[in-house]
This record gives structure tokens, C-alpha cells and sequence, in this order.
């Protein structure tokens, strides 16, 4: 038997069904390479230096979606879609067989299965018959991931606590087969419902596995947000053995978040010295000119501290003009107070708008 699909192994948790899953997905009589073809999807990913991109938003018809059933929000009537999860569940008139990962059958419909994806038909087409009967296997995926992916072929019907149990599953399946319905829909699953530190590594690799762009660009925000979890999980340790190259670039992505960080705390930090700079330099033209408490221009009398005064630098700047005033060493590079009290001097007059009246010592 030919085989063809995804070979990857993960240990993979899932909120509320916690297993250990080896998803290698095989598909007995399938001689076509489509699947695996499907599948071999590149896990490079491009290596640029920008910030991760943002996860496109969803549209608002599918954020909303998931939390309600299917039914409500179908315009097919209700009957209909009754009618077609009957024909599933009892198998009415079958002629496929599907046998899945322990042995149970599924009972099926050719037609049903060949109309909903061009994959499914091929293999359904090229499956062996016996009695009128066609026998394909879908293996890799527990039977009951394969139950409601048939089911939400015939129905597009689906249980959504089975949905969060089994959507990495579901994914791998409706990629695989081009159910593209389903797919939207699993991925909007494991967005919301499945997605979490410990499992961020599997997903990661399934969503590039199966070209699921969003849930990628997702999974590495998280990544690279809780690294320091992640790096710890099972799930980093497999990967880290198994695709080190994988390894490598989140690594890379991690150190770029670093450096932007550092270099905005920098930014942050010249900004706050600019910040101190302007009230210094407004003090300055404040003390020189108005005066404040005790210390002031010597055309002007004060009345000691009765002044408010709402200059936040005024006053250690007046220590600072005191101790200039008084200072025995007093040139640039002797004392480190007179020292500063030259530099806000010196940026005083190269800023000053009006050096004809201005009161600031030196500012002409
Ligand atoms: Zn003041
Ligand atoms: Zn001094
Ligand atoms: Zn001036």
C-alpha cells in the first residue's frame, strides 16, 4: 500500500484531552503523492530582521462564529442539514468503507465524499472494491477525529467541545483533504480555545505544515512573549532535537525582541534626560529672572519662601546657583557641580531666543 501524508511526531496537550499524539497520517490506496505533496510544506520560514508581522485580524463573521453552534448561524434549514448528518450517522446506502487508526469502520458515500474535495476523490476512485464496496484507510488520527471530519463533510455539522479536543487533528485532516471550510474552522479553534505555552511549539509546526499563516504568525508572538516557559516545555525539547534549524530562528527572533526592547529602553532613557534638561534650562530663565525663595535676580528683593513655586528643577538648581556663587574653584572641569552649572550655562545661551534682555549669566 502506498502511503502518503504527514510525518511528524509531536507530543501534543491539548486543553481538556491530554495525550501524546504521533500524527503521521496515512491513507491506505493512495497512490497519488497530492496529499503528501499538500503537506510538504516548507518549514522555513523567511528570516527577515523586521518584528514579527501582526496576525491579520479575523473577519468579523468568523471571530464570532466559533462560539455558537454551527446550526444558528446557517442559512440551510434545519431539516436539510438533519437529513444529511442522518444519511453519516446511518450509513444509508454506503459503498466506501473507512477504516480507521483502531480498526472501526465509517460507512460512507462516494459521491458525498468525491463532491466535497478532489483529493477524496481520487482516492475513493483508486480505492479497492470489494463486493461494491470501496476500502480506504484513513490512519495516524484517533477514529474519533475521523468520525467528525466525515460527519462535518456530510453535514458541516460538528460538536464544538469536539472540536477543541480534536482540532490539531481536524487540521491536519481538512488540509490534507482541501476541506477548506473545516480548516477556517479548526484554526479558529486552536486560536481561541486550543493555543497554549505548552502545546505553542506543536502548533507552530503543524500551522506551517499546514499552511496556516495566521496561526504561525500567532504561535511565534507567543513564543517569543513567553519564551522563557516555552523554552522549558516537552514540546521545545523534541523540536530542538528534531529541527534545529527551527530552533535556530526563534532563537534569533527572540534575541531581535531583546535589542528592540533594549533600544527602546535607551530611547526611553534619552528622552528622559532631555525631559530633565528642558526643566532645568526653564528653572534657570526662572531663577534669573523672576528669582524664587532666596535666590533671584540682584534688580529684585524677595521675600524668602513665601513664593510658590511650580518649576520642578527650581530647587536643586538654586543649590546649584548658590554653590556657583560661591565656589572657590569654580572653571569648567574643577568642581563637578560648577561643571554642570557651566554646561546648563553654556546650552542656555546657545538656545536663548533673547540674549539682548536676558538675565542669565554669560548668556551673551
Ligand atoms: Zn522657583
Ligand atoms: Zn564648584
Ligand atoms: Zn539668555
Amino acid at each position: 500500500m502506498a502511503q502518503g501524508g504527514v510525518d511528524s511526531s509531536w507530543s501534543t496537550a491539548l486543553p481538556g484531552a491530554s495525550f501524546n499524539v504521533c500524527f503521521d497520517l496515512r491513507m491506505g490506496e493512495d497512490k497519488t503523492s497530492d496529499v503528501a505533496h499538500a503537506l510538504e510544506v516548507s518549514t522555513s520560514s523567511p528570516c527577515h530582521n523586521d518584528n514579527i508581522p501582526k496576525p491579520p485580524p479575523l473577519p468579523v463573521a468568523a471571530c464570532s462564529k466559533p462560539k455558537v453552534k454551527l446550526l444558528s448561524f446557517s442559512y440551510v434549514p434545519k431539516e436539510t442539514m438533519e437529513t444529511w448528518d442522518k444519511l453519516f450517522m446511518e450509513g444509508y446506502g454506503a459503498d466506501v468503507h473507512i477504516l480507521t487508526e483502531d480498526n472501526t469502520i465509517i460507512p460512507a458515500h462516494s459521491s458525498v465524499l468525491g463532491v466535497a474535495s478532489t483529493v477524496m476523490r481520487n482516492y475513493v476512485t483508486q480505492a479497492k472494491v470489494k463486493d461494491g464496496i470501496r476500502y480506504i484507510k484513513i490512519l495516524g488520527v484517533p477514529s474519533s477525529a475521523t468520525g467528525i471530519f466525515i460527519r462535518f463533510i456530510y453535514s458541516s455539522c460538528y460538536d464544538q467541545d469536539e472540536m477543541k479536543n480534536y482540532g490539531l487533528h481536524l487540521l491536519v485532516l481538512s488540509h490534507s483533504f482541501s476541506i477548506l471550510s473545516l480548516k477556517r474552522i479548526c484554526i479558529n479553534v486552536i486560536e481561541q480555545s486550543c493555543l497554549t505555552t505548552e502545546n505553542a511549539i506543536d502548533v507552530l509546526l503543524l500551522a506551517r505544515q499546514c499552511d496556516a499563516p495566521r496561526l504561525s504568525l500567532i504561535c511565534l508572538h507567543m513564543i517569543v512573549k513567553d519564551f522563557k516557559k516555552i523554552s522549558s516545555t516537552e514540546g521545545w525539547k523534541v523540536m530542538r532535537k528534531s529541527n534545529p534549524a527551527l530552533e535556530q530562528e526563534l532563537l534569533e527572533w527572540v534575541v531581535e525582541r531583546d535589542s528592540k526592547k533594549q533600544e527602546l529602553i535607551k530611547k526611553m532613557e534619552e528622552k528622559k534626560i532631555y525631559l530633565q534638561l528642558h526643566e532645568a534650562m526653564e528653572a534657570l530663565l526662572h531663577i534669573c529672572k523672576d528669582g524664587c525663595r532666596t535666590i533671584g535676580p540682584r534688580d529684585k528683593l524677595l521675600k524668602g519662601s513665601q513664593i510658590a513655586c511650580g518649576f520642578p528643577a527650581c530647587k536643586g538648581l538654586e543649590t546649584l546657583v548658590r554653590h556657583f556663587s560661591v565656589c572657590k574653584i569654580r572653571v569648567p572641569g574643577g568642581c563637578t557641580h560648577c561643571k554642570r552649572m557651566w554646561q546648563l550655562l553654556e546650552l542656555h545661551s546657545c538656545i536663548c531666543n533673547e540674549p539682548d534682555y536676558c538675565k542669565v549669566p554669560l548668556c551673551r
